[in-house]
């Protein structure tokens, strides 16, 4: 395979397209990024090929080099045809195909979790790390698995998807009386993970709960409103309840955290604690960090996509 000296990613959320150079070693050395067109797939391709082509007239670096991109959501290996995209209009579109067409070059694609998952591991918060669970927790609740650094692909395309799991049912079982448990998720089951720990599901918790609104920047183990906290703490021990199960599927030596929920601090006080209490194990030596690259990671974990390219010398 040739080889490079810079990686060429984009990031396609459902607001915005930022595409960046990054080089060998984890710099970003250049972006650029431009509103995502609306309701047209064709505008979507055409916008990503010009971040591409403006980046590399930019830097001079040769064209139509390997691109790797971040999506909401991933392609079926059965049929190419994108799922699960929970912000976008892209679902049942060929997006990986039409994008080599389009662009004229090779791409690569992974979902936002993974890309984080990448990203973190490569030369984040778990550069040190054999194994990786990453987790995104905002508007939805996703996660990807690095192993020894590379980025755990199944025959199904959905690992790490815990998000789509349900909640315990023994969690349910002790809820307050004030919240139902039976939240319908967009996927079409009841309970999932998601519809708990979303920043959606939060709100709809504390509402629930208490009758009043809440927002993320509001949330805090030293808040003077005894609401909030209580369904902080509430929160936290979903969490921990949640990502119990992933640690004895997967025992992974660090959990990084990503999405607007994700920088919360004391979770990272609050969710070790309770998770310990959680495993089929007397001590819990997995971590839990928050990513390092913030709202950087889709990107630059979709640049990561080609690290296999990357030259020794660079
Ligand atoms: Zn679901």
């Amino acid at each position: 395979m040739e080889t490079t000296t810079s990686l060429l990613g984009v990031d396609l959320g459902g607001s915005k397209i930022e595409a960046a150079i990054m080089d060998a070693a984890g710099v970003v050395t250049h972006r650029a990024r431009c509103p995502t067109p609306k309701n047209s797939y064709e505008d979507t391709l055409a916008a990503i090929r010009e971040l591409c082509e403006q980046l590399e007239s930019e830097t001079g670096l040769p064209d139509r080099r390997p691109l790797g991109i971040c999506t909401p959501g991933s392609p079926s290996p059965e049929t190419g045809l994108m799922r699960n995209c929970n912000s976008t209009a892209l679902n049942g579109q060929r997006l990986l195909a039409d994008l080599e067409d389009c662009c004229a070059r090779p791409v690569r694609i992974a979902n936002d979790a993974d890309c984080l998952a990448l990203s973190e591991a490569s030369d984040g918060s778990g550069a040190e790390a054999d194994s990786v669970f990453g987790v995104i927790v905002g508007t939805g609740v996703g996660g990807g698995i690095v192993i020894r650094g590379s980025l755990l692909q199944g025959p199904n395309a959905i690992s790490g998807e815990w998000g789509h799991n349900p909640m315990p049912l023994d969690r349910l079982a002790t809820l307050p009386p004030a919240l139902s448990p039976s939240r319908l998720c967009y996927c079409g089951r009841q309970n999932c993970i998601e519809t708990w720990l979303s920043g959606p599901g939060l709100a709809l918790s504390h509402e629930q709960l208490h009758g009043d609104g809440i927002s993320v920047g509001e949330l805090s183990l030293e808040h003077p409103d005894d609401a909030h906290r209580a369904s902080l703490s509430l929160y936290a021990d979903m969490l921990a309840t949640a990502l119990g199960g992933v640690v004895n599927l997967l025992d992974p030596e660090l959990i990084v955290m990503g999405g607007g929920l994700s920088n919360i601090p004391s979770l990272y006080r609050e969710v070790p604690a309770l998770l310990a209490r959680k495993l089929f194990s007397d001590v819990c030596r997995t971590k839990i960090y928050p990513a390092q690259h913030g709202d950087s990671s889709g990107v630059r974990g979709a640049a990561w996509l080609w690290r296999d390219t990357v030259s020794a010398s660079s």
